[in-house]
């Protein structure tokens, strides 16, 4: 990096430079982090060095408000006292009556605590508090036999009502219906009014060469990995409700040693729930974005689209694996590849369908197996180490889950084979993180140079500062960016 492309990061507080570089100040004699919210200084008094030991060297002190050497030795207060927080309200939502009780208990100032939030979780401290008490609620609904009044009351719903329309707005069925899981293996999700059925068959049916679901007409039907094992998703959608079916899974007693010791055995049709909720991107707020996109001036972005959803990958791994093989190559030669790692690695269902690779299939392969089927030697190789760091456990996929994305963003970026694209791809894709990015990405750089009338192409710098205009709802933005210029749908 110029010292001029430092100087512009240091100016937009980028917290993805953290670590790669130290910002001092000569007129002060402290040194900073490139995010440090402190005064900005002039560009004729910073001198960058590349360790905290060299910044120490040339006589300056470490800020006392960004605390780099802390960042440097790999501790993170600020980040670590945030996330101590969301675990407690993830285990004890009741416990914070509103987001004044949540911000109260942070310690940090109103403002100051909704910024650590926005740029750790991606979110607000109440759309924190909201999704702590429906996962609380869908626990005791599928493991114990309390009333749902009681449910809510435990969850810190303050009311039934309020309880029930909040759960049904995320999930698409009410509680009732959720705890009947338990004993099903069909429901039906209520679709929100507008919903986009012909983006989302676009989404669903775009690997044209995939063997591991098929869409014809209003029926898809997916090859997906439960925790007992493989199964089939049927759904039938309509535009106010999808039903879905899930066939051929065996029962939770039924485990086999592959399910980890400690999980709770969870119903197949709500562990499918879960799965089609990603993939209709039920809970994500398409409104707040369009609201934001009309804000800014730009209501042609969603045009036609303000219901625009991500439709998440039915699994992390499944992310993973588009992630690394899509790099640098065109997306059908990519799913050719993914066609060929699948019929290598999944097992056929019936119906023609084959069941996706799991990492510990990918990695008995080795990187030489995956030659012939025309990876390169790189990526083969990229393919097959990851799947081998889940395998043993030093990669935890379910954790990311639960991660904050700042977290998750630098446990990826630490799997060798995963870039910046590919790690914001999958945390968009794969996680629903709501403000990524996946920077270097051709329909997010030519989206943007339509819809902004821009007389070239934006380079990474240029795209990083265009898009921030959406934070915190970048991931949507991408979406939008790139459907701008397509067909509309039938
Ligand atoms: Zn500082």
């Amino acid at each position: 990096m110029t010292n001029a492309t430092m100087y512009t990061r240091v100016l937009e507080s980028d917290a993805s430079c953290n670590g790669r570089f130290f910002t001092g100040v000569l007129t002060t004699g402290i040194y900073c982090l490139p995010a440090c919210k402190a005064r900005k200084p002039k560009p004729g008094n910073v001198r960058f060095f590349p360790s905290c030991e060299a910044a120490r060297a040339a006589g300056l002190r470490p800020c006392k408000k960004c605390h780099p050497d802390d960042f440097a030795r790999g501790a993170d207060p600020i980040l670590e006292d945030v996330e101590t927080l969301v675990t407690e309200i993830r285990a004890n939502p009741a416990a914070f009556a509103d987001v004044r009780a949540v911000v109260r208990r942070s310690g940090f100032g109103t403002t100051r605590f909704f910024e650590l939030v926005r740029q750790h979780f991606h979110t607000t401290p109440a759309d924190i508090l909201l999704r702590a008490r429906l996962e609380f609620a869908k626990q005791q609904l599928l493991g114990s036999r309390a009333p749902l009044a009681t449910i809510a009351g435990d969850a810190g719903f303050e009311s039934l009502s309020v309880f029930h329309q909040q759960f049904k707005t995320c999930n698409g069925l009410t509680p009732a219906a959720y705890r009947g899981l338990a004993t099903t293996r069909k429901f039906l999700l209520e679709l929100p009014g507008g919903f986009l059925l012909g983006y989302l068959r676009r989404a669903l049916s775009r690997d044209i060469h995939s063997v591991t679901e098929r869409f014809v007409g209003n029926h898809y039907t997916g090859a997906v990995q439960l925790r007992s094992g493989p199964a089939l998703l049927k759904l039938t959608l309509s535009p106010q409700s999808v039903h879905a079916e899930i066939l051929g899974a065996r029962p939770p007693s039924a485990a086999t040693p592959a399910t980890r010791p400690g999980r709770p055995a969870l119903p197949a049709a709500a562990e499918a729930h879960a799965i089609v909720v990603g993939l209709l991107g039920l809970d994500e707020d398409a409104a707040a974005f369009s609201r934001l996109a009309k804000r800014l001036g730009l209501a042609r972005l969603v045009a036609g689209r303000e219901e625009l959803r991500i439709s998440r990958t039915p699994s992390i791994f499944d992310g993973i694996l588009w992630s690394i093989i899509g790099q640098q190559i065109n997306f059908p030669f990519a799913c050719l590849l993914k066609r060929r790692l699948t019929e290598r690695t999944g097992a056929p269902l019936p119906g023609g369908l084959f069941a996706p690779p799991t990492p510990a299939a990918v990695s008995a392969l080795e990187p030489a197996d995956l030659l012939p089927l025309q990876f390169s030697r790189q990526k083969a190789d990229y393919v097959v180490q990851t799947a081998r760091l889940i395998v043993e456990g030093k990669l935890d996929l379910e954790k990311l889950r639960t991660m904050s994305a700042t977290r998750a963003e630098r446990t990826l970026l630490a799997v060798r084979g995963l870039g910046p694209w590919s790690v914001n791809y999958l945390m968009m894709r794969s996680l629903g993180f709501p403000d990524c990015v996946p920077l270097g990405d051709t329909g997010v750089t030519s989206g943007l140079h339509a819809l902004l009338k821009l007389e070239e192409r934006p380079g990474l710098d240029g795209t990083r500062r265009l898009m921030s205009i959406f934070s915190p709802h970048r991931s949507l933005a991408t979406a939008q960016l790139w459907q701008f210029n397509q067909p509309i749908p039938t």
